[in-house]
């Protein structure tokens, strides 16, 4: 859920009435400040380095060792605070989804060893780095926020950065949480991160939506006038493509381009406030199948780190499996079916979710003309899955198992898809 709200910038920019209303004396303050802005002023208050896609594919490539200093660095941020924020459903907590997915990229990019890797927190606490930075910083965060806004105000005062209206409505987030968000971006320029990736999934409440309503990811680049827009857009793409193949985009109207430039979130720069290349990746929302089912949902969330760190690879060049034995480019494949399935399976299964993985690799998933957002894989046998089954046994010649995974289709798939298996 994007609580992160750039509320400063999205107040003082979008809802300038509202803020004089409100803060009236904050309001004739940041008017004189900007009063007396110059462009001189401004450029020696704030430097933008914002990281090139060349600077960042270049330290890659020099990475010759493990221990070599200049490794890639990248920043993960779990969405929301620890015990605090974020869409719920059920017992589902997107804050603790969004820290297990963190998890799982990070550890597949620190085997990787071109990559220097930080996480800002785990289910409980920030990590020591980001808490005690939050402690002893506090006051120059507060500032560093007040004068990249003032920057901005005056730049878009005299017409060099042009107004941009968000396409989406966020929620906002409480001030001090704003201001950890901002922390976040000002620790990551203070240590040379190169790519900032923020975790989030999608909720309903709040928004009017109802459970099962929209359902797919989305990654949030920062606006295009941003300097950190261009590097970050070319990695989303990259991160894009690989999660498209096996998941959907979200069909939320504002949403639907997959990749989404946005003035105002903390977390993608709000402000040009971010030098890293900075992404906030809704994965998807909290009431879809693969998250709610205990079954399916590490294997999900790992998988979608698996998609994120191979988009990341496909950015580099690099090659894209985690070891010359590995054929597919999901965690989920290969998977050895040991048992039928039918309509007694039980109603989620890893089978049946590995089955619709394999389908979609075998090009029958999702059937006909329908797309993931129709027929995402659920982990469950439904009319989705049935109709791409009988195309799946067509394609092998197997006539009598129809509706059914039994014994001439187990051997398709774990000739094809299983452990043994060859492409
Ligand atoms: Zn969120």
């Amino acid at each position: 859920m994007r609580h992160y709200l750039g509320i400063f910038l999205a107040v003082l920019l979008l809802g300038v009435p509202w803020f004089a209303t409100v803060y009236p004396d904050q309001f004739i303050a940041t008017l004189s400040a900007v009063t007396s802005f110059n462009d001189q002023f401004a450029a020696v208050i704030l430097t933008h380095n914002a990281k090139t896609v060349a600077d960042i594919q270049s330290k890659y490539n020099a990475v010759t060792n493990t221990v070599s200093a200049k490794k890639v660095r990248i920043l993960i941020v779990p969405g929301h605070e620890p015990t605090y924020g974020g869409a719920e459903y059920g017992s589902i907590k997107e804050r603790d989804l969004t820290v297990e997915l963190g998890k799982d990229l990070k550890q597949l990019l620190d085997n990787n060893g071109h990559y220097q890797v930080y996480i800002t927190r785990d289910t409980n606490a920030w990590e020591q780095n980001f808490d005690s930075y939050f402690k002893t910083n506090w006051d120059n965060i507060i500032s560093w926020v007040k004068i990249n806004r003032q920057e901005m105000t005056h730049l878009i005062s005299v017409g060099s950065v042009k107004r941009v209206t968000p396409t989406i409505i966020h929620n906002k987030a409480p001030q001090n949480v704003a201001y950890r968000l901002f922390g976040i971006t000002k620790w990551a320029n203070e240590n040379d991160i190169d790519i900032t990736i923020h975790i989030h999934f999608n909720d309903y409440s709040g928004h009017g939506r109802n459970p099962g309503e929209y359902s797919g990811f989305t990654i949030y680049v920062p606006e295009g006038q941003y300097s950190n827009s261009t590097t970050t857009k070319v990695i989303a793409k990259d991160v894009f493509n690989r999660l498209e193949k096996y998941n959907p985009v979200s069909d939320l109207p504002g949403e639907s381009t997959g990749i989404v430039e946005e003035p105002d979130l903390i977390a993608v720069g709000v402000n040009n406030t971010s030098d890293a290349a900075s992404m906030l990746i809704e994965y998807g929302y909290i009431y879809e199948q693969q998250f709610t089912n205990s079954t399916l949902r590490s294997s999900a969330l790992r998988d979608l780190a698996f998609q994120t760190y191979l988009g990341l690879q496909d950015f580099f060049g690099s090659p894209s499996v985690l070891n010359s034995s590995m054929s597919f480019d999901t965690l989920l494949i290969p998977h050895d079916w040991r048992q039928s399935i039918t309509n007694k399976t039980a109603s989620s299964s890893l089978d049946i979710y590995a089955l619709q993985t394999a389908m979609v690799i075998d090009g029958v998933y999702p059937p006909g003309d329908k797309n993931l957002n129709d027929c995402p894989r659920t982990g469950s046998l439904g009319p989705c899955t049935l109709t791409a089954l009988d195309a799946f046994q067509n394609k092998y010649g197997i006539t009598d198992e129809k509706g059914v995974v039994g014994p001439k289709t187990r051997t398709i798939l774990n000739g094809r898809f299983g452990v043994g298996g060859v492409m």
